[in-house]
């Protein structure tokens, strides 16, 4: 049996399989394969000790440092995809659609994907004006005419970021009531470059080579057609934590609920890390930081058992 598994190759992932590894616990490390979220992104540029890093090469960076560090002690198993995590005497098994394994315990780190916006348009333009994240593509933007699309804290968040560098900001909201709290609500509205539509539920995102502007039906039902160079969708996101529901309580948006001191999950022997948590702020070196938080606390219940 082995003392921990690691499952997901995201910094969270990674972070906690080096610590693993100088601890010399007998770990199983599983992932479909390195590329994080942000493997998308051509510039990372606050993935702190590089400057600008793209998406693809953190991801080989961060494979690297744990082939590097993992010797005998780290089983590195990639293209394998976790399908459940259940309780067996002494720790948990761990069910892949390859394999299955033993472990005293267990580390979530598969993160989350983005709820991507479900119209004609949305898919052909991605990385071509529609973008998933205002912190890391906001600044392309600059001195343009932007759309947020959603209306709860991470949309008037995006929006706020927008702001600092945009000719103006339209946040589109599909409901009657803005979800994100009102402070920040009107906060954001007091902006002069900053409109806010409710009851706008989007038709079609157009472009030729790049996005030029979307479609959205309004209240009264009519079709509006709004020029942009830059549309940030923030619907939401799933984390991918389906295997492990049996197991550990999650929350009303599917994130494991963890105790933000240790990382310890609702079930003893279990910890997560990373976006698949509850946790408010998501981002690399976050859950890089919390899954060596985690792997700490890993440690020291296998070594006072
Ligand atoms: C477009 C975009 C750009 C971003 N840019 C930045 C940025 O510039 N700076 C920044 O700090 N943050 C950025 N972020 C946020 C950042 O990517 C995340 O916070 C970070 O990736 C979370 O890391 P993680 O390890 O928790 O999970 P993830 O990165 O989601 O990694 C999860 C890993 O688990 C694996 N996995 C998942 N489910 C399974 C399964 N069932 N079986 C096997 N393997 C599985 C995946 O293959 C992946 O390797 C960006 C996010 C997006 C979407």
């Amino acid at each position: 049996m082995y003392d921990v598994a690691i499952l997901g190759g995201g910094p969270a992932g990674v972070a906690a399989g080096v610590y693993a590894s100088r601890k010399q616990l007998k770990t199983i490390f599983i992932t479909k394969d390195f590329n994080s979220q942000s493997v998308v992104s051509d510039g990372i540029e606050n993935w702190i000790g590089d400057i600008q890093v793209s998406g693809p090469e953190l991801a080989k960076k961060l494979e690297n440092h744990l082939r590097a560090y993992a010797a005998d002690i780290v089983d590195i198993q990639t293209g394998e995809w976790i399908e459940k995590v259940s309780k067996i005497d002494g720790g948990f098994e761990v069910k892949t659609d390859k394999e299955t394994y033993q472990a005293k315990t267990v580390l979530v780190a598969t993160g989350s994907h983005r709820r991507k916006l479900p119209v004609p348009g949305a898919d052909e333009f991605e990385h071509k004006g529609v973008t998933y994240c205002a912190t890391c593509d906001g600044p392309l933007f600059s001195g343009k005419d932007l759309v947020v699309i959603g209306g709860g804290n991470a949309g008037f968040e995006s929006a706020a970021q927008l702001l600092a560098y945009a000719k103006s900001v339209t946040l589109l909201h599909r409901s009657s009531e803005f979800k994100a709290d009102p402070v920040t609500v009107e906060a954001v509205l007091k902006d002069p470059k900053m409109t806010a539509i409710k009851n706008a539920s989007i038709k079609e995102v157009k472009g030729d080579k790049f996005v030029t502007g979307l479609v959205y039906t309004n209240e009264a039902g009519e079709d509006i057609d709004l020029a942009t160079e830059g549309i940030f969708v923030e619907i939401g996101s799933i984390p991918t934590t389906e295997f492990v529901s049996d197991v550990v309580k999650l929350d009303e948006y599917n994130r494991v609920e963890i105790d933000p001191w240790t990382q310890k999950a609702s079930e003893p022997g279990i910890w997560a890390a990373g976006d698949c948590t509850n946790i408010v702020y998501h981002q690399n070196n976050i859950a890089a930081g919390d899954a060596v938080k985690a792997l700490e606390d890993i440690y020291v219940y296998l070594k006072t058992k």
